[in-house]
């Protein structure tokens, strides 16, 4: 499970190489890779919107979600 977050492992195993639109800053064509469950709900983020929701951040609007 080394660097799952780029590279060769990346592009086989996510279709997409992983991007999509992240639900929190609402980016497009970034890479979503941290998953996190919040009441039930799975969310699927982009690195930026981890680090800040493990900051503290978003709490609103992952409750809006
Ligand atoms: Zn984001």
């Amino acid at each position: 499970m080394s660097k799952a977050h780029r590279g060769r492992t990346l592009k086989q195993e996510t279709p997409g190489s992983g991007r999509g639109q992240c639900p929190i800053c609402k980016r497009s064509g970034i890479k979503l890779l941290f998953e996190m469950e919040v009441d039930e709900k799975k969310l699927v983020l982009c690195k930026q919107c981890n680090a800040a929701v493990k900051a503290g951040k978003y709490k609103e609007v992952i409750a809006a979600l």
